[in-house]
């Protein structure tokens, strides 16, 4: 090296000619940065005349923030003749905007031509944007800025290993927006794109600064919450973020209602590893979304017995359906003043050769999702309208029966003909059949729906609400549908004598049902205060264990010879 630069500070013609087209710039500073030559590339790239700035420090060029490691590079060239030294740095143009170089200083200051540092520098803003460029692409999302899936991944990674070392909690949230196709189907992608800007900034207010909210794909997003110390934290956190959807969104005079449906994995507990910890809280996801949505879920050790108990069910349900593994049980609708059975309500269960009674609330989710709840509920309908049939035929007076509908059955175009047909082939009474249909139906707004409601009430069946209170109907949908029947959900009664605003509940619900002169039954009643709350607000219709549990066939038919049913005594 030094015998080239010698060579070609010794013919300063030659030097000229060869640093003049260059791109990069070459320099000559002294022991104390002063500028004693600068290549004709400096005015090309920073501007200024190179006669202009000899004799100015060195120093004077650079970024503030670079100041202190420029001179600390600068002592080790100065102080070690042998060794090049490579560094970055911003230099101010004489536009003043800042651009990055790399530099390589090599010291000549014994060299008696020379005397001085020789600094070869060029100019990479425009690489290390692209550097950078291609850095955000493949970590950040574009729309939202937000870390992408990636990165996410990546954060949780070294988060574990912190967590690890200092004996912390991490809590890992995955949001799903319930809904958020049909806002871009309907309103656009662009009304979509701002409504997702609009979650992000409100959910950023409510996580502390240490936590990172990442987008993972179009509509799912995740936090990362540091320094978590309980499960009850989690908890708080979670209903932050869900009360983030509480408020609705206007974007662009769109009046926009979305929720979100969250799962939540806890380090170390629902899982050690990134791969896990996500798995888990995808899992609990879906959870979410399968009890309704707008709800959050934390993943425990059961929801992974769940799954793989769904998926083996699954496969079983289908061969069940073919194998008529399925009984039907009643529960005895009551009117509580004379304690005679008015009605009864038909409930599924499944009895399979090796794992026993099976309950609905196992296998419905399942029957639904896999569509299966068709076949299912043509069945029950046919098996209550066959045991009516035999009831009659033996003599028994005939009470209605109540049998549950999912939403699926009703989407059906063929409901009607297939009713008809069970009902003509049975010479069944319609009045003494009551579908329950629940109150999340009213929000699907669906053509076929209403006009089977309406088919089945012409026909004289009775329709009744169940599980009323836990959804979202108002009393003017009860009255729009022409509900028949109102069941109170059990959730309610649980409360009784307990607290009391639940009864001030389940006194303005029958209140509000007298008064639309409908019929209202209290499900779930255990014990006798219970009974005698709801006798006094003239709610004469009952069901539940202090009565009767559900029950087989058998033990339903030698009620109904009895026709009436003594409550248990507590
Ligand atoms: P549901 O319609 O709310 O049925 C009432 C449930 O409450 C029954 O559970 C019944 O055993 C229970 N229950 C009744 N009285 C009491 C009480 O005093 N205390 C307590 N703790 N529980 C009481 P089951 O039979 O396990 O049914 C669960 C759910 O499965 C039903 O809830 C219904 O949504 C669904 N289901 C049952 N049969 C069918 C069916 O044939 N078709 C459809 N689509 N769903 C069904
Ligand atoms: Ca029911
Ligand atoms: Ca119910």
């Amino acid at each position: 090296m030094s015998g080239f630069y010698e060579a070609l500070i010794n013919n300063q013609s030659r030097f000229e000619a060869l640093v003049k087209n260059s791109s990069d710039i070459i320099a000559i500073i002294d022991k104390q940065g002063i500028i004693i030559y600068e290549s004709p590339a400096f005015e090309m790239i920073l501007g200024y005349n190179p006669k202009d700035v000899v004799g100015l420090s060195g120093f004077s060029f650079v970024h503030p923030d670079d100041l202190e490691k420029a001179k600390q590079k600068f002592s080790e060239v100065v102080n070690n003749p042998e060794e090049e030294v490579k560094f970055e740095l911003k230099l101010k143009s004489i536009t003043e905007e800042w651009l990055d170089f790399e530099l390589i200083a090599s010291n000549y200051l014994e060299d008696p031509n020379i005397k001085g540092i020789i600094i070869n520098y060029r100019d990479i803003t425009e690489s290390k944007k692209i550097k950078a460029d291609l850095y955000n692409l493949a970590y950040f999302d574009s729309l939202t800025q937000l870390p992408n899936r990636k990165s996410f991944g990546e954060i949780l990674i070294t988060s574990i290993e912190e967590a690890q070392t200092s004996s912390q909690m991490l809590a890992v949230a995955i949001f799903d927006l319930d809904g958020f196709k049909f806002v871009n189907e309907s309103a656009g992608d662009e009304i979509g794109d701002e409504l997702l800007k609009k979650i992000v900034t409100r959910v950023k207010a409510t996580i502390n600064e240490g936590d990172v909210l990442a987008r993972l794909s179009s509509d799912e997003f995740a936090i990362l919450f540091k320094d978590i110390h309980n499960n009850s934290e989690v908890d708080e956190l979670a209903y932050k973020v869900k009360d983030v959807f509480k408020e609705v969104f206007i974007v662009e005079g769109f009046e926009l209602n979305i929720t979100a449906s969250i799962g939540i994995s806890i380090y170390p507990y629902s899982g050690e590893d990134k791969v896990t910890l996500m798995k888990n809280a995808d899992l609990a996801v879906t959870l979410a979304k399968r009890n309704g949505k707008n709800n959050f879920q934390l993943y425990d050790e059961r929801l992974q017995l769940n799954s793989d108990k769904a998926f083996f069910l699954r496969n079983e349900l289908r061969k069940a359906i073919i194998n008529n593994e399925f009984i039907l049980y009643y529960q005895p609708r009551i009117n509580a003043t004379t304690n005679e059975i008015v009605a009864a309500e038909a409930l599924i269960r499944w009895q399979h050769p090796h794992l026993g009674l099976i309950r609905p609330d196992e296998f419905i989710p399942i029957a639904e999702e896999t569509g299966l709840i068709i076949p299912l509920g043509e069945w029950v309908f046919k098996t209550v309208c066959e045991h009516k049939k035999k009831w009659i035929q033996s003599g028994l007076t005939p009470i209605k029966i109540s049998l549950n509908f999912s939403v699926l059955q009703l989407l059906q175009k063929d409901l009607i003909k297939n009713i008809k047909k069970a009902i003509n082939e049975t010479q069944q009474d319609p009045h003494l059949i009551e579908i329950e249909i629940t109150e999340s139906l009213f929000l699907e707004e669906n053509i076929i729906i209403l006009e089977n409601l309406k088919t089945l009430r012409k026909m004289g069946i009775h329709i009744a609400i169940d599980d009323f209170g836990t959804g979202y109907s108002s009393f003017s949908s009860l009255q729009k549908y022409k509900v028949d029947t109102i069941k109170i959900d059990r959730s309610f009664l649980k409360e009784i004598p307990k607290k009391s605003e639940w009864k001030e509940i389940v006194k303005a619900i029958i209140m509000l049902a007298h008064g639309l002169k409908m019929n209202i039954v209290a499900e779930g009643v255990e014990i006798e205060q219970q009974l005698k709350f709801l006798q006094t607000l003239n709610c004469h219709e009952v069901q539940g264990y202090y009565y009767s549990k559900p029950i087989d066939i058998i033990q339903f038919e030698e009620l109904l010879h009895h026709k009436t049913i003594e409550p248990k005594i507590n």
